[in-house]
């Protein structure tokens, strides 16, 4: 069998050609960093979990209208996804104070914002992810104001449906980053939701007890990645089959 082209390979994900022209296969990764893979490890299980999350998130979006890159999940690591311009801006959408924002503003982290609050960040590892306001993104080109009054309302429609999704597991949707690709219809082009939705891209805290049930647990050391991720992935029903074998103790509910 011929080898498939190799597209990209990020931290978490490789993407390669995928079988017709327009599509991509983004295989999921074991591998875990943090602090601008300043600290990196293989977390035995994670590209699996991510795999199942994203597709459960991306398939519920497309379910209520918001257009996504998601096109079927091919296998445990690999899904299959339309290919698209990614607009190099992180998008990060906050509900609580937590993380960078705490830091940067004193904020407890924890506290309940007054209303969701978006933040944009310029996508350049070499620079850390540099926070940016809309006067950057337009006088630097990377979206036009039609792109972003778009890409707002795409947060904000993700927000409420995560934050929904999560709330009904009993898990607080904290914050979360999304990434906005453009696809091309003809002439025409729209954004989509790309790259992936997963703990590893949010902040999900159970409401009852606080539990750290996202990729801070790595970043944090407060225990076992695979278990926090489980734990989602259970009370969403979508743990897989064959799942990572937990690590002990496990987490208790
Ligand atoms: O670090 P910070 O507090 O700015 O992160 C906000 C949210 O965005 C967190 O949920 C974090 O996991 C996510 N994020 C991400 N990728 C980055 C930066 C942040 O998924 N490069």
């Amino acid at each position: 069998m011929a080898r498939r082209k190799k597209i990209y390979e990020g931290k978490a994900k490789t993407l390669y050609e995928g079988p017709e022209p327009g599509t991509i296969v983004q295989y999921f990764k074991d591998d875990a960093t943090a602090f601008n893979a300043e600290k990196k490890d293989v977390i035995e299980g994670k590209g699996v979990l991510n795999n199942i999350l994203s597709e459960y998130f991306m398939q519920g979006l497309g379910q209520i209208g918001v257009p996504t890159h998601f096109l079927k999940r091919l296998n445990m690591r690999e899904q299959l996804v339309r290919s698209c311009e990614i607009i190099p801006l992180e998008v990060i959408v906050r509900n609580y104070a937590a993380g960078s924002m705490s830091k940067r503003l004193g904020i407890d982290e924890g506290t309940q914002l007054p209303r969701p609050i978006v933040e944009y960040c310029y996508k350049d590892d070499s620079l850390g992810d540099p926070l940016v306001s809309e006067e950057h993104i337009a006088a630097f080109g990377w979206a036009s104001q039609q792109d972003m009054d778009d890409i707002l309302s795409l947060a904000l429609r993700v927000n409420d449906f995560m934050s929904g999704v999560m709330f009904g597991v009993g898990i607080r949707l904290v914050d979360f980053k999304i990434e906005i690709g453009r696809v091309y219809d003809g002439d025409f082009q729209r954004l989509v939701v790309a790259d992936e939705i997963s703990p590893d891209s949010c902040r999900l805290w159970d409401i009852e007890s606080g539990q750290k049930l996202d990729k801070d647990v790595f970043r944090r050391d407060l225990g076992s990645l695979t278990d926090a991720y489980s734990e989602v992935a259970r009370r969403l029903g979508v743990m897989p089959n064959n799942p990572p074998a937990p690590s002990k103790p496990t987490l208790v509910n």
